[in-house]
């Protein structure tokens, strides 16, 4: 069985495709609809982490299609916009992320994804009342000029700040600024290991088994909620509360 995979367009970072790695065997190709078209697997991800993932695409035996995106898709496989076809019994499309249609809703500017620009805040700044935060928002999470992305790891503390902000505007209290200095990704290359990053620049931290632990306790801790205790429940909402990495 073959699956094919498409890079993400439009600036994501293409974790997605990288991550399906774990799938034993798939073709990548990269889309040539953007200003991205590029012969490098995952190329968002930079130059650091990039060997490592091709290692591991190699170590799993699994081929790659790059600079040439999906002309069209049929029940028995897809042909690529250079005329290859690929036959596949499965095909996985990861070709992006958008934010929830219901931002539409919002007569307010949005990205390229969809999502609704905020203030430091995570205000909807032209319409008054309205908070908008994770997949839905697109705020700057620092002052160096990095916005949050569509993660678990921004979501979970641009919850925070919304839901503080939102309660202390209907207290008449002051709101705080949302920030979220700390950036890290940690990729899992199935059985080639793990890879994890630091910062904006994605400075190689940890490989193999050791990220790969980290990677574990990432899904089944860290980005799971609070017991439901009152003081677990209040302490995780803190906006200031950070999970160091
Ligand atoms: C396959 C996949 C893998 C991912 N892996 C990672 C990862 O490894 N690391 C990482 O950091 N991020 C990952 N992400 C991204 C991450 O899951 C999101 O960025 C994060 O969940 C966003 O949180 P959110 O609260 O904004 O939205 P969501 O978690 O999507 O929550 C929105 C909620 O609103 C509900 N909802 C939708 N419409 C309505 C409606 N009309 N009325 C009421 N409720 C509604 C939905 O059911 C949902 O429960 C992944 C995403 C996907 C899809």
């Amino acid at each position: 069985m073959l699956r094919l995979i498409e890079r993400p367009c439009d600036g994501t970072y293409g974790l997605i495709h990288a991550r399906l790695i774990s799938i034993t065997e798939y073709v990548l190709c990269d889309t040539t609809t953007t200003n991205e078209i590029s012969g490098d697997i995952a190329p968002d991800m930079g130059a650091g982490p990039r060997p490592l993932i091709e290692e591991a695409l190699h170590k799993l035996g699994i081929e790659t299609r790059l600079g040439a995106g999906v002309a069209s898709l049929d029940k028995s496989g897809v042909t690529l916009t250079n005329g290859e076809r690929i036959e596949s019994a499965t095909v996985i499309w990861a070709a992006g992320m958008r934010a929830n249609p219901l931002t539409t809703q919002i007569p307010a500017e949005r990205d390229n994804f969809g999502r609704l620009l905020v203030d430091d805040r995570l205000r909807v700044q032209s319409v008054p009342g309205v908070y908008a935060t994770g997949d839905a928002a697109r705020a700057a999470c620092d002052d160096a000029g990095n916005y949050a992305l569509m993660s678990c790891q921004h979501a979970t503390r641009m919850g925070a700040f919304a839901g503080n902000n939102a309660a202390a505007d209907l207290l008449g209290v002051p709101t705080r600024r949302y920030h979220q200095e700390g950036y890290v990704t940690c990729l899992d290359l199935g059985e080639a290991g793990a890879l994890f990053t630091r910062g904006w620049e994605r400075t190689v931290e940890m490989i193999g088994a050791k990220a790969k632990k980290t990677k574990q306790e990432i899904n089944t801790v860290w980005i799971y909620p609070p017991k439901a205790e009152r003081a677990a429940a209040l302490a995780s909402a803190d906006p200031e509360h950070v999970t160091e990495v």
